[in-house]
């Protein structure tokens, strides 16, 4: 066995981040100038994670992610500090809207999550019923909701405003960010500005409202604050490495690498990895671990005194999904269809369709726009698995038949691209904020540990970047700590 953490020549500390996702580069990234030695260490062949792009009929698409809050600051400016920020580029449109009742069918300009702020535009909008929309009305002269801790976002939003909200309008965009289920996911954790929001007014609605002010006609006409990267949001993590290696010379970032046990140690902590050239152990100050709830809970599980951690890492399920990449020739969408530039769909599950979200990829991404036309179609959810357990060709052929029933497009895909992401999305059960408010206070008490990634405070990119950024400061703080106390650790 190799001992790496040995050769350290320039005695700065060593920081290994386990992960090679989003998470663990950015972590990375923001270690690169303080004076530590990194080193990434990613289990798979590749660097991303979630993150990864290739072409489809000659275009460049992404697999994974595609798109994040441009305007969130700490997102751009980690793209702009790693010199991308001239490849940031917005979305086109953000116009979206929900296949429904034989119709595709505009969202409503005022919602949160789907949770509508104006029910009259609601109403308007023909995505509920009649009766949906006479049942949303009584939220305004509901008692208040007695809601002690957290609950799930079906049995709140049902409890206000009715089922068919729950399921034409919020389980829809659940499914969608989390391949997740309304009746299990946590409305403190998934729907947070709402549940603030909520419990200062006792109509839901209000609530909505009150987080979505009134469309501004000047904000209108301004690009919606969505943005990916040319040439793929997947470009990102090679980036990132490349960035790092550059800047900081004893740096490394290795693939095919898993860490398959995590120990204290006499210097701090010894991590025992698997790769092509046998088990090796590396020394470390420090570590970050960024890899997914599971990995993070075994790896934490060997660690005495990281038990709470270690649990309630393993107490949160992922959900597999696949994304179905289709290009046709431009002239086969309906010009009708083109005209609304909608950034796409989604299909409620009460509905029995296999695909719940649909990008219209090329009208979303004005610089993707050519002769063909790619869709991004999202399948599969917690609880559903039989949904994946089909063969590509066969996912494919669905897709593109769900898109021309919704679509009247014309003739088949010229193109088609699968990509399987099993358990890939983590579910914010209710009760995730306490579980992460442990996870963190039982990390917290390991020196030198820091934890990020997906697994904690949001699903999104921006998210898991900001977390890998509250991470780096964490070791940053104990090693400066450490290095200040006069006798050691
Ligand atoms: C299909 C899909 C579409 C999405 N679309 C968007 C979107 O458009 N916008 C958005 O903001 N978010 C989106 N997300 C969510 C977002 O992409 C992810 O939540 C985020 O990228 C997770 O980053 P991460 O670094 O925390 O984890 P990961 O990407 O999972 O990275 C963790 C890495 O750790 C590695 N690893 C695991 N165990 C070990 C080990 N023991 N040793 C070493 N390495 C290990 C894994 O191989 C992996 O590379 C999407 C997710 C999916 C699945």
């Amino acid at each position: 066995m190799a001992d790496n953490g040995q050769d350290r020549t320039d005695g700065a500390p060593h920081v290994v981040v386990v992960g090679g996702g989003i998470a663990g580069l950015a972590a990375a990234f923001y270690l690169k100038d303080e004076p530590v030695r990194v080193t990434v260490l990613e289990g798979s062949s590749r660097l991303g994670g979630k993150l990864a792009v290739s072409e489809v009929a000659g275009v460049a698409v992404d697999e994974g992610a595609e798109a994040l809050y441009a305007r969130r600051p700490k997102t751009t400016g980690l793209l702009k500090a790693a010199g991308l920020g001239d490849r940031i580029t917005l979305a086109g449109t953000k116009a979206a809207a929900v296949w429904t009742r034989n119709e595709i069918r505009s969202l409503p300009g005022r919602q949160i999550m789907g949770v509508p702020g104006d029910l009259d535009e609601l109403a308007r909008t023909g995505i509920l019923s009649a009766d949906g929309v006479a049942r949303a009305r009584e939220d305004s002269e509901l008692p208040p909701s007695d809601r002690n801790g957290d609950v799930s976002v079906a049995a709140y939003v049902a409890g206000r405003l009715g089922q068919e909200v729950v399921d034409r309008l919020v389980d829809p965009f659940v499914n969608d960010v989390y391949a997740g289920r309304a009746e299990e996911l946590s409305f403190e954790a998934t729907l947070t500005p709402l549940a603030v929001a909520s419990r200062r007014y006792p109509s839901l609605a209000a609530a909505a409202a009150s987080v979505t002010p009134p469309p501004d006609p000047a904000e209108e006409k301004m690009p919606p604050g969505i943005a990916t990267l040319t040439g793929g949001l997947g470009t990102l993590p090679d980036h990132l490495a490349e960035v790092v290696l550059a800047a900081s010379p004893g740096a490394a970032v290795r693939t095919g690498a898993t860490v398959t046990q995590l120990a204290r140690s006499e210097r701090g902590w010894r991590l025992t990895v698997e790769s092509a050239a046998g088990p090796e152990h590396i020394d470390a100050d420090a570590v970050v671990i960024a890899v997914p709830a599971g990995p993070a809970g075994r790896l934490l599980a060997g660690v005495p005194g990281a038990t709470q951690a270690a649990t309630g890492l393993a107490e949160i399920p992922y959900a597999d999904t696949a994304i179905i990449t289709l290009a046709y020739p431009r002239a086969a969408f309906p010009g009708e269809l083109t005209g609304r530039r909608l950034s796409g769909y989604r299909v409620p599950v009460v509905d029995g369709r296999t695909v719940s979200a649909v990008t219209f990829t090329t009208v979303k991404w004005p610089h993707l726009a050519g002769e063909v036309e790619i869709v991004r179609c999202q399948a599969g959810r917690i609880g559903d698995e039989k949904l994946l357990q089909r063969d590509d060709a066969d996912l494919a052929a669905v897709a593109a038949s769900e898109l021309a029933e919704a679509t009247g497009v014309a003739g088949g895909p010229v193109a088609t691209r699968v990509t399987r992401w099993d358990g890939s999305l983590p579910q914010y059960t209710v009760g995730h904020p306490d579980r992460v408010a442990r996870i963190r206070a039982s990390v917290a008490e390991q020196p030198g540990l820091a934890v990020c990634g997906a697994a904690y405070d949001g699903v999104g990119v921006g998210t898991s970047i900001a977390t890998a950024r509250k991470a780096a400061d964490q070791v940053l703080a104990f090693l400066r700590k450490d290095a200040a106390a006069p006798a050691g650790r």
